[in-house]
């Protein structure tokens, strides 16, 4: 069930700090406050949904559109476009620690040789 205080859904009502990179009526990205790449930023629907399999069964489609425009947005923000991944966290096995759903951006160089 989602909880209406957990950290990012403060982060989104301005009630706790957050490294503001992109925002937009559908979503809002932020520095992760503990990164793991070179570029590492997490993005957030403003909607309550706490992870990936219930934003895309619950969530209406322009919602769903808007946010992965934002997404998209962020990285164009970033100057990622060459070199980025995206990570969606689902469910505590998985190491999910937000129960409010997001996506992280990470950028760096090493990924080039990872495949
Ligand atoms: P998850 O493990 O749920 O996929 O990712 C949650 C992420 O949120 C972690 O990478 C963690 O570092 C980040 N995080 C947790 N609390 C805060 C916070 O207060 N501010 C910011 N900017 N990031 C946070």
């Amino acid at each position: 069930m989602y909880d209406k205080n957990n950290v990012f859904a403060k982060i989104i009502r301005d009630e706790i700090p957050s490294r503001r990179v992109y925002e937009d009526e559908f979503a809002v990205a932020f520095y992760d406050i503990s990164p793991r790449a070179k570029t590492h930023i997490l993005v957030v629907p403003r909607g309550e949904y706490t992870d990936i399999y219930d934003f895309t069964a619950n969530a209406p489609s322009d919602i769903q559109t808007g946010f992965w425009r934002a997404v998209r947005n962020t990285v164009d923000a970033m100057n990622l476009r060459e070199n980025f991944r995206i990570v969606a966290n689902t469910g505590p096995g998985a190491g999910q620690s937000v129960f409010h759903f997001h996506v992280h951006i990470m950028c760096d160089e090493r990924f080039k040789s990872d495949f």
